[in-house]
Order: C-alpha cells, then sequence, then structure tokens
C-alpha cells in the first residue's frame, strides 16, 4: 500500500534513506554484517536464509534473522524451527519492509551477539527496491519457476540489488524455463557490472558460491 499524495512520497523515501544510514551505522558500530533479501513469494528466500545460516553456525559465526511479514509468524517459524534465532517483523498492511521497521526490529536484538543478520523481506519484485533497509547488501531471489521474463518486467529491483539469485535450478527443465535467457536478460540490464548467482537451495548447489560474493 504506496502513499500516493503529491510530494509526500519523496518525503517518505527521504525519511526512509536517513534512517537506513542510522540502520547502517548501528550495525558498522556492532560489526555485524547484514543482508536484505528480496523476492517474490516462492523463490525461495525463506530456505536460502535458512541455509546461509546453517553453513554460518558450522562455520561458528554467530547469526540471526529477522523475519519481514504483511503478517502472521509463518517465516519466523521456520527459521526458529531450523534451529536459526529468529525476529518476526510484520508490516501490518505494507508490502515492503522499510528502514525504520527494521530500526524497531534492531531495538529487539542485541547486536553484540551476532556477526551477520540476515533480513528477510516481504514477498515482492516491486516496492522493496525503493526502501533500502541500510543493509550491506541487498540481494534479490528469484526462481526458475516465475517464468523467464521476471528481469524484463522487474527492472527496479535488479539495478537496485548488489546480485540476483536464481533458484531452482534443479526443476528448470520440469517446468520449460532456459536459465540462459535470465542471465542474458539480466547482464544485458546491468551492463555486465553485477552477477547473478544460479543456484539450488534444496540440493544445496551453488550456494557457497553466494556466500563467497556476500563476503560471508
Ligand atoms: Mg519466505
Ligand atoms: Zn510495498
Amino acid at each position: 500500500m504506496h502513499i500516493v499524495q503529491p510530494g509526500m512520497e519523496i518525503d517518505v523515501l527521504k525519511e526512509n534513506s536517513k534512517v537506513a544510514q542510522q540502520n547502517f551505522r548501528n550495525f558498522k558500530e556492532h560489526k555485524v554484517k547484514s543482508i536484505d533479501f528480496m523476492g517474490s513469494i516462492g523463490a525461495g528466500k525463506t530456505a536460502l536464509i535458512i541455509k546461509i545460516a546453517e553453513k554460518l553456525r558450522a562455520k561458528g559465526v554467530r547469526v540471526c534473522a529477522i523475519a519481514g511479514d504483511v503478517t502472521g509468524v509463518d517465516d519466523y517459524s521456520r527459521f526458529e524451527k531450523s534451529g536459526l534465532k529468529a525476529f518476526n517483523c510484520n508490516t501490518g498492511h505494507e508490502c515492503h519492509l522499510d528502514a525504520n521497521l527494521v530500526r524497531k526490529s534492531l531495538n529487539e536484538i542485541d547486536l553484540d551477539d551476532y556477526d551477520v543478520v540476515l533480513i528477510e523481506n516481504v514477498g515482492n519484485l516491486v516496492c522493496p527496491a525503493d526502501f533500502p533497509l541500510g543493509t550491506d547488501y541487498r540481494v534479490v531471489v528469484i526462481s526458475t519457476t516465475e517464468g523467464d521474463d521476471m528481469v524484463r518486467k522487474h527492472h527496479d529491483i535488479f539495478l537496485h540489488s548488489d546480485i540476483a539469485i536464481l533458484n531452482k535450478m534443479d526443476i528448470a527443465d520440469a517446468v520449460g524455463v532456459d536459465p540462459e535467457v535470465i542471465v542474458q536478460d539480466y547482464n544485458r540490464l546491468t551492463g555486465g557490472l553485477k552477477s547473478i548467482y544460479k543456484c539450488s537451495v534444496r540440493k544445496d548447489e551453488g550456494i557457497d558460491e553466494i556466500m563467497s560474493a556476500l563476503k560471508l
């Protein structure tokens, strides 16, 4: 739900970027690395975060997650069930997290207890692009099951994120999607300046490459 009164949107975005800078400083003061995972519902954001967190914990890295959802505790519960300490962040109506919601979540989290905070944004490929949260990296996760036109349809989110992840490579054939079309669209859009990483969270393929891209 966006505010569309004339002039107001600019103020909202300006205020957001001010709070995002405060969040960024807060993370830095506590030497915490933070990542914002954006992407549609069903792209596999929750599963990817769980997988990355498992690998981090195996290396002795202290990690927690913020579960951003409009309502409910589904992702929060999945995180907790996997052994990943999580904090639930419901937006109420909004279809994206904003810096202020993250600031409020950070009030609940003792950042001295963590090295890495993984944030799952609300499932949506449109407006999260406009609302940086103050993280080190912004990542967009898509999956082969969404079709081969995601990059062509959603320029902004791919331009506003540092890397893209193409999940569910293991079923690309089954859903009749050619991943190379997506990769070519992405490279054309970003002028080859950014990278798209193919992976299968379910098969644990390509995750290590994503983690090194994110310096984890
Ligand atoms: Mg999810
Ligand atoms: Zn929104």
